[in-house]
């Protein structure tokens, strides 16, 4: 028989293993702290929606919808219908479904985050991934630029824990959709003009949605885009009143930014305040946080119209600007190691170490390496397995120790090797001992 070909995970699909895994989940711990920090809470949707959900929420004509979607039909049921789905690319069309219909809103505005994998079928590249994932929060029910502002100031309190300090925030008005109309057909005669001068998306997009164009990644058309014509010179005094109390906010609040009359943002649910955090340590792909105004979405879904606004952040990028910055993420490690050295000692120990496990020391239990009867090594081996984990103690658990009704402790790091026995029969007793000092940044 020929051995079975190596099975490999998805193009652009990856394995968070550890130790990577910890910092994972630092960060969402991180994420949680700030999210409650803000009195925001969390949202648990599915990751897979009926299609129509994202090209009626998303947008027709945009990257995404046109060609980024994991879409396939459902098995027919019973009648011989078969739905439509996608994976989702993007977490907001999804919990703003959930919101409309569950009726969140009845008693008023609602913060709200939710963490996640989303899909997207893009050329994987460095911070550029298939199955990626995102952090997002959105606010809705709050139609003031307070809300906007506080958007953006709980993004920068998250790079604030995080240890992030190598971001710019880029903000733009996107106006209301009478304002887009007019800046539309500008942007449309303005494009004609330079018909030569456009790519092939940019031509497909030239009537069906020409802000689009803006959002172009090809370097070919950038000076092109640089000259068109700015929404921003035809927002009316509403759309501008809002824009200037959103940077009164972050003034006061010691935030720069920059405006960036050519951001649009990737979907077409936007309106007024949209904003990016960028930063220079990940090359190209170097928006780490984007998000904005979407006062239309619910309605557009179906829902009772209501205003809202957030962001989504790229885990990955920010993982990777986290490595980039060299910010330290504490490292799992037991606070003990149970080196135990005859069959014997197996339950009691067991037994000990559940006990210790119940008054909140990390404990690792020593196991038998291999198959069979093959046993638990020596104690030589034992040990360096022991240094190996991290832990600061080792448990011995030892046939002397066992007759004596006790267990030895050492001091594995701190201590030069120093040891002490101590009563098997009531553990929590000394389990205060072995407990890391500052219960790091957890
Ligand atoms: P980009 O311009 O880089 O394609 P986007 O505008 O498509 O980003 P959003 O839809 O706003 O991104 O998603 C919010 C964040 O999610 C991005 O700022 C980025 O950090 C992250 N992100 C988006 N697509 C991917 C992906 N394919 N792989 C990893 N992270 C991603
Ligand atoms: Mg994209």
């Amino acid at each position: 028989m020929s051995k079975p070909h190596q099975i490999t995970a998805i193009k652009g699909m990856n394995d968070i293993l550890p130790p990577d895994s910890a910092r994972w989940e630092w960060l969402e711990h991180v994420v949680r702290r700030v999210m409650a920090a803000h009195a925001y809470r969390n949202v648990r949707t599915p990751i897979m929606e009926l299609t129509q959900l994202f090209t009626r929420g998303l947008g027709e004509v945009t990257d995404i919808v046109e060609k980024e979607m994991y879409s396939f039909q459902d098995r027919q049921d019973k009648h011989g219908d078969a739905d439509h789905l996608s994976l989702r690319p993007e977490g907001t069309a999804g919990l703003v479904r959930a919101v409309a219909e569950h009726n969140l809103l009845y008693d008023g505005g609602k913060r709200l985050y939710y963490l996640g994998p989303m899909f997207r079928r893009e050329r994987p590249q460095r911070g550029r991934y298939r199955q990626f994932h995102q952090v997002g929060a959105e606010a809705l029910g709050f139609g003031g630029p307070e809300v906007d502002a506080e958007m953006i100031l709980l993004a920068v309190a998250l790079w604030r824990e995080l240890g992030i300090t190598n971001w710019r925030l880029e903000l733009n008005s996107l106006g209301q959709p009478d304002e887009r109309r007019q800046h539309r057909a500008a942007l449309i005669a303005y494009f004609e003009q330079h018909q030569e001068q456009l790519d092939e998306d940019a031509r497909r997009r030239l009537h069906s949605n020409p802000l689009r164009i803006l959002d172009t990644k090809n370097p070919a058309m950038q000076a092109l885009v640089e000259g068109a014509p700015k929404l921003i010179d035809y927002l009316g005094e509403a759309s501008q009143k809002h824009f200037a109390a959103v940077q009164a906010i972050l003034q006061a609040s010691g935030i720069e930014w920059r405006i960036n009359p050519r951001l649009v943002r990737g979907l077409d649910y936007y309106n007024l305040t949209v904003f990016e955090f960028i930063t220079e340590s990940l090359g190209a792909q170097g928006t780490i946080c984007g998000g904005g105004r979407y006062d239309y979405l619910i309605e557009q879904i179906g829902g009772k119209p209501a205003p809202a606004v957030g962001w989504a952040l790229g885990v990955e990028r920010v993982l990777e600007l986290l490595r980039e910055e060299g910010v330290q993420v504490p490292e799992p490690a037991p606070d003990a190691y149970a080196v135990i050295t005859g069959a014997d000692a197996v339950a009691p120990a067991m037994r000990c170490l559940q006990a210790l496990r119940a008054q909140g020391v990390a404990v690792q239990m020593h196991a038998a390496p291999g198959a069979g009867d093959a046993g638990m090594g020596s104690m030589k081996s034992q040990f360096k397995r022991a240094d190996a984990s991290g832990a600061r103690y080792a448990l011995i658990f030892g046939a002397d120790e066992l007759a004596a009704g006790e267990v030895t402790v050492k001091a594995l790091r701190d201590g030069g090797g120093a040891q002490v026995r101590q009563p098997l029969a009531d553990p929590a007793a000394w389990a205060g001992s072995l407990k890391s000092p500052a219960d790091s940044k957890h």
